[in-house]
């Protein structure tokens, strides 16, 4: 967006915004935006700033030949007013939407950092973590359909209804990784026999299979649907919530695998030999363990559940670690080394190939971590 479009976008924000949005006179901005979707610009003055989330005709990151509808950032905005709503603070205030700009115009979080550039300098705040883990059972717990009224049912199944983004991530996690020829891979060429085992493997094909139709049909409650440690913005023991346009009613299980997913990429970034008894590696495998207890503490999943929970929570930590190695958005953590995305693609493998060793427990997960970054 021109600098001349982004103003007048403020000036309509303002009515509703008041004096949040600077005044449109002496305002800089810059475009901060590293994601793969869409634009993200900060706006300021001496005295304050905030966010303009601009989403284009097309997936940024592949180009314009990519198209995409633009009102996925109506389900950001209406996602962060959920998430505001049921706990205060634990995303950026949403302040004003606009249709026709396909914008949404945010809180700044100035001084927080994107915990993904945290976690590749080996810093982590586990206070953080267990406030992410926290923050994503309350959500799921405040939105389950089974609790709700037959209206806000309704009201819910209708305002995260987002078929597109849906069909974005059953097509970039759970599908597209998988077609050899499929132009958008991006994997590197020296992980071929492995990649193409992976393809002909049909105990992991039909479990992917499987978790694919469970996160496209399972409707428990609202899901962030992209929660991963690049949507999560840190300051020391505060975290918040960003990126919320892949909000939709599906199972909680889908964001709590995301979550602990990144986690495990970490890990497998950072065991190099030198470093295999580094401080930090024992405190990735705590944001793991951490992570898993708090938010089943926090969350209403009868005992007798835990065990199917923690299978298909760890299905698609499975399919998000797979797909990061083969697929068309490959994480920051590991672009580039090797055997970092090797033991990606040996613990992905060991979950989901039922038939070598079943890892169906966050402890298993953890010994199977540590085992392979000795090798
Ligand atoms: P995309 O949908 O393209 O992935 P994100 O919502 O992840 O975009 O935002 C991209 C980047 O912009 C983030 O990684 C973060 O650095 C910055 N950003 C986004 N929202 C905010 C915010 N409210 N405050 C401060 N920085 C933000
Ligand atoms: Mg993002």
């Amino acid at each position: 967006m021109e600098k001349s479009q982004l103003l007048e976008l403020l000036s309509t924000a303002a009515p509703r915004a008041g004096k949040l949005v600077p005044s449109t006179s002496d305002v800089s901005f810059e475009e901060i935006g590293d994601g793969n979707l869409n634009f993200v610009y900060r706006l300021s003055t001496e005295a304050t700033s905030v966010i303009v989330k601009h989403a284009p005709t097309y997936i940024r990151c592949l180009g314009p030949s990519y198209s995409l509808t633009q009102d996925r950032l109506e389900f950001e905005y209406r996602c962060l007013e959920r998430f505001h709503a049921i706990q205060p603070g634990s995303c950026p205030q949403p302040y004003y939407y606009d249709k026709i700009k396909s914008s949404v115009v945010m809180e700044d979080l100035k001084g927080h950092r994107i915990m993904r550039y945290d976690l590749m300098e080996s810093k982590v705040n586990l206070e953080a973590v267990r406030c992410v883990a926290k923050f994503a059972a309350h959500i799921h717990c405040a939105t389950l359909l089974a609790d709700l009224s037959e209206s806000d049912q309704a009201m819910l199944l209708k305002d995260f209804e987002n078929p597109v983004m849906v069909q974005l991530t059953k097509d970039y996690i759970f599908t597209k990784p998988y077609i050899a020829e499929d132009e958008t891979n991006l994997c590197n060429p020296a992980h071929k026999d492995l990649v193409d085992a992976i393809r002909q493997n049909e105990t992991m094909q039909s479990a992917i299979k499987e978790l694919r139709r469970k996160f496209a049909e399972e409707k428990t409650c609202l899901c962030h649907g992209d929660l991963h440690s690049g949507s999560i913005m840190v300051k020391e023991a505060s975290a918040k919530v960003i990126d919320c346009e892949f909000a939709f009613v599906g199972p909680p299980a889908f964001d709590l695998g995301l979550l602990l997913a990144h986690y495990v990429i970490s890990y497998l970034a950072h065991c190099t030999k030198e470093h295999l008894n580094s401080e930090y590696l024992q405190l990735m495998l705590q944001a793991v363990e951490l992570t898993w207890d708090e938010y089943t503490s926090n969350a209403s999943t009868k005992p007798e559940e835990i065990p199917r929970f923690m299978e298909e929570t760890l299905g698609f930590l499975a399919c998000e670690i797979l797909r990061r190695v083969i697929g068309a958005a490959p994480v920051a953590d590991v672009k580039g080394n090797t055997s970092a995305e090797n033991r990606i693609l040996l613990i992905g493998t060991a979950i989901l190939d039922g038939s070598q060793k079943k890892i169906h427990t966050v402890a298993k997960l953890i010994a199977e971590c540590k085992r392979v970054a000795e090798k």
